[in-house]
């Protein structure tokens, strides 16, 4: 009698606890109820609900008192384990928990009949203990998934209370099956001790799961767009340094994927545009933090690992841009945006709100014009600017000791005739292939860079800590480039071709070493190494600096050249997209007594390395000012313009514009009706002063034109600095344009390019009328090339 008392007891006890447990729930989330909350609270009312009828046995029909409020207490379990499944980031409907919890209850109801009727009624509870007992183990094992989200200690103890609430019902379905022992108040001893602990274990899963539940404080969670709100007001009041493109980004919602990250749960939400973005389904609206990381390319992760840290800890501003991966594997680069908007009262992070923007577009442009500045079209090599740049980063580093290394200047030496031979297409695949041997050969800290039409830089970061030790490794590098070029080069079309280079090497310390002069050193070694016909190498040194002193004096006929009239100019016209003559260039000769004609790219660059450059090119300059033919054309109104090239060094000389405007005064030349050509390369040294220069001649009414603009020179950076108004697309490009698609697209975004710097393209070597009709849908303003007319002398 006194156990039926006190396990009657216990019964009010809980069946009170625990609709009163689920009544303090409700009341604490009044607003924006998570699901877990009211699965939780529903469950606890069935059971108590359950309970109570179980107490009024005596009062009820067999059926209601046992079978049915059984029933009711199994599906409060089971409504128990939705809740948790729900807090473990499972996404359950409230139809569907509505609908299972229904068919959990019939389904028990059912079982109960049948043992009953199969067994005997005395062995029902063995039913109910089974299935609680499973459902408490389950129930355990969502616990445990929460406890890997939530790192609350009451998460841990909650998964306790269920493994130990799951034991007790085994133990209890033991003793049933093996003491035979009935019904609740019935059974001896142990009957009682395991109803205790059930009762126990049974309203301690309910405290803390309420204790858990307060904790977390969800009634903030659901709050997303106040949030997001003030993160934005926060960007827009400057306490988050953003700048004003950013800004856009994040300002720009409609067109931002939000996350909304619960740090305790590890949940995190999105908005349909984050789903959208990343390809994901949108029924989808969990996303754990690893799922997150999952999307993240590998190469970034650490990156956003660490930003999210420092934001995380430090309160830093959280913006960064990496590339995720959508579901359909493509590859997006998106701005990350974010900030910790709750912090608990020890000032742990709690929640953050962040906003992500595709910016894929933007990043394909960049390493567009990122390729257009330091990387060679044909070949996709390193240009002479990045190996520049690559040279001071190198010398930059400390270094224990004396660094010895190696620049190789490499020229191929039949290249000019297989161009000449089979045609540009066919020497551009040389100059790949060629490219790709000789990538072959360098070792993976060498730079392999082309910084003109046949001319190679191979940059060797030797080991060797002694001159010689180096010298013999570069040795070796050079041989093996001459091995690799024994074999044929399949150039397409049947054509097979072999061809030699010649390399001139310097070898330098990283003390005071200087990129330009270097340079100087080991062209003049190639120089010297062309001199055989074969494959073969040269080291720079002193003596080879003074014979090539000595050479100069043999060439000395260009000097006499200036004074004895022997140059000569002829015209190439250059037009506009009417085909109507915009303008003549103005191109030098040499009659030179012994040799015949001789063409600017043989005597240009050499009267440039000899020194002499301003003598020939004062006598360019009156050669063409004396000519009364262009004069006359050029002095009528709205007549052509006259282009006139320029040599870099030329133009860097300190008395050369003074010397250009008196014999512009001197000839009566109409300033204004002049362009100057020049190219870019030589003035990276000193772009301040070529701006200074450039600026003195536009003051009077010249205007500059970038030659060879598509070559290995070009540099965006430079090209925004220059003061200049044209830019002449190299031939390379136009020939490739009809048949290449890459140059195509290459040509299309130098016009785009050109456009948005306010310039004007002039396509020069157009030789065919696809070739023009090409170029100007492409959006270029004026043509020259074969097609329009030779270089020829002008007559009046
Ligand atoms: P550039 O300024 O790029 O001149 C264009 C070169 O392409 C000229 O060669 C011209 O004859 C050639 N050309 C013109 N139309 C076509 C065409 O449709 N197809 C092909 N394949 N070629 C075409 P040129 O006259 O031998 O001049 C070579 C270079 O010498 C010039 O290249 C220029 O950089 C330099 N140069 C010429 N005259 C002078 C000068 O007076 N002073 C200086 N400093 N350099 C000069
Ligand atoms: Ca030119
Ligand atoms: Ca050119």
């Amino acid at each position: 009698m006194t156990t039926q008392i006190f396990i009657l007891s216990l019964f009010a006890f809980f069946a009170l606890a625990s609709i009163t447990g689920a009544a303090i729930l409700l009341l604490l989330f009044k607003k924006n109820r998570p699901r877990y909350i009211s699965y939780w609270a529903t469950g606890s009312i069935l059971t108590g609900v359950g309970v109570i009828l179980v107490m009024l046995k005596a009062e009820l029909p067999e059926f209601i008192w046992y079978k049915f409020a059984n029933a009711l207490v199994v599906s409060g379990a089971v409504l128990v384990n939705f809740s948790l499944a729900s807090l473990a980031g499972e996404k359950i409907a409230p139809r569907a928990a509505l609908i299972k919890t229904g068919l959990a209850f019939l389904l028990l109801i059912g079982s109960l009949v049948a043992v009953s009727e199969v067994f005997g009624s005395i062995h029902q509870p063995i039913v109910i203990a089974l299935t609680s007992s499973i459902l408490s183990f389950y129930g355990a094992y969502f616990c445990l998934k929460i406890q890997k989200q939530i790192h609350y200690k009451l998460a841990s103890t909650l998964t306790i209370a269920f493994l130990l609430f799951g034991t007790v019902w085994f133990i209890r379905l033991l003793t049933l099956a093996s003491f035979n022992v009935g019904f609740a108040t019935d059974g001896g001893l142990i009957n009682v001790f395991t109803f205790t602990a059930l009762l126990f274990l049974g309203l301690m899963r309910y405290i803390v799961f309420i204790g858990l539940v307060v904790g977390i404080s969800e009634d903030e969670k659901y709050q997303l767009a106040e949030s997001f709100n003030q993160l934005k007001l926060d960007i827009a009041n400057d306490k988050v340094a953003i700048s004003e493109q950013q800004l856009r980004y994040v300002l720009n919602a409609t067109g931002d994927g939000v996350w909304d990250w619960n740090i305790l749960t590890g949940e995190v939400k999105h908005n349909p545009r984050w789903l959208e973005m990343l390809g994901e389904d949108s029924s989808q609206p969990f996303f754990s933090v690893d799922d997150f990381k999952s999307r993240i390319h590998p190469n970034d992760l650490d990156l956003v690992q660490k930003h999210l840290n420092l934001t995380l800890e430090k309160d830093v501003a959280y913006l960064i841009q990496y590339r995720m991966i959508r579901r359909d594997g493509r590859q997006i680069w998106v701005q990350d945006a974010g900030s910790v908007v709750e912090r608990s009262t020890e000032g742990r992070p709690i929640r953050m709100v962040g906003a992500i923007s595709d910016i894929t577009k933007d990043r394909v442009a960049e390493e567009k014009i990122q390729n257009l500045i330091y990387f060679d079209s044909l070949t996709g090599l390193p240009n002479r600017q990045f190996i520049h740049r690559k040279f001071k980063e190198i010398l930059s580093q400390p270094a224990d000791e004396n660094r010895f290394m190696g620049l190789m200047y490499i020229d191929l030496d039949q290249f000019k005739i297989i161009n000449d031979t089979y045609g540009h297409q066919t020497g551009d695949v040389l100059l790949q292939k060629f490219s790709d041997r000789i990538q072959g050969v360098a070792r993976p800290t060498d730079v392999v860079s082309r910084i003109g039409g046949d001319e190679f830089l191979l940059l060797i970061q030797g080991d060797g800590s002694s001159y010689e030790a180096t010298k013999l490794f570069i040795e070796e590098v050079a041989s093996r480039i001459f091995k690799d070029l024994a074999v044929d080069f399949n150039l397409g079309k049947n054509i097979f071709a072999k061809t030699t280079v010649s390399i001139g090497i310097v070898i330098f310390t990283d003390d005071k070493a200087h990129f330009d002069p270097l340079l100087k050193s080991a062209d003049i070694a190639m120089y010297a190494a062309k001199e055989s016909m074969d494959n073969s190498y040269c080291f720079f040194d002193e003596k080879l600096s003074a014979d090539f002193e000595r050479r100069s004096e043999l060439f000395s006929g260009l000097g006499e050249a200036s004074k004895l009239d022997q140059f000569y100019i002829e015209y190439q016209p250059i037009v506009d997209q009417n085909k109507q003559c915009f303008a003549y260039e103005a191109l030098a000769r040499w009659r030179h007594p012994s040799l015949g004609n001789v063409m600017p790219d043989d005597f240009i660059p050499f009267a440039e390395k000899s020194g002499q450059i301003m003598e020939v090119g004062e006598a360019i300059l009156k050669e063409i000012f004396s000519s009364q033919a262009i004069l006359s054309h050029i002095k009528v109104d709205g007549g052509p313009y006259l282009f006139i090239n320029i040599s870099a060094t030329q133009l860097m000389n300190v008395g050369f514009v003074d010397q250009f405007f008196s014999l512009c005064e001197k000839y009566d030349v109409p300033v204004h009706k002049l362009h100057l050509e020049i190219t870019e390369g030589a003035y990276l040294s000193n772009i301040d002063a070529a701006i200074r220069v450039i600026n003195r001649f536009t003051s009077k009414g010249v205007r500059f034109i970038l030659d060879d603009f598509g070559t290995g020179y070009s540099s965006l950076a430079y090209l925004q600095k220059l003061p200049i108004q044209y830019i002449k697309l190299d031939k390379s490009f136009v020939s490739g344009i009809v048949s290449g698609r890459e140059y195509r697209v290459l040509a299309k975004n130098i016009m785009s390019l050109a456009d948005s710097l306010g310039l004007e393209v002039i396509a020069e070597g157009v030789e065919t009328e696809e070739q023009f009709e090409m170029l100007l849908l492409q959006g270029s303003h004026y043509f020259q090339g074969w097609y329009f007319g030779r270089p020829e002398k002008l007559l009046s």
